[in-house]
């Protein structure tokens, strides 16, 4: 008996799938404007919006490495590590001064 050590992955599944499956292709014959392989939606600068949002979320969730080896193999550009969530500042809490304890006269 024993547990299988898992290395620790907080990205999920889905958005490595996603980032995989939606890529960009040139229509007419490399001639034309970008668009999605998977899904046909026009590309942006971050690609189509699944393609978009997957990459938001590795972003958000992935290590360092993960980002670094995601961009040297192609599934994410430079670009992409922009992508940030911006609300979570909204449940960060505020540091909070320290209250001056009065603890008294010392001496
Ligand atoms: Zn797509």
């Amino acid at each position: 008996m024993g547990l299988i050590s898992v290395p620790v992955d907080p990205v999920p599944a889905w958005a490595k799938i996603d980032l995989q499956l939606h890529r960009a292709y040139r229509t007419w014959f490399g001639l034309g404007r970008l668009r999605c392989e998977w899904c046909g939606e026009a590309w942006g600068r971050h690609g189509c919006l699944t393609r978009k949002s997957a990459a938001k979320l590795f972003v958000y969730t992935a290590s360092a490495a993960q980002k670094t080896a995601a961009i040297d193999s192609g599934d994410l550009t430079p670009d992409d590590l922009n992508l940030r969530r911006r609300s979570p500042a909204r449940h960060r809490r505020r540091p909070r001064p320290y209250p001056v304890v009065s603890l008294g006269q010392v001496g």
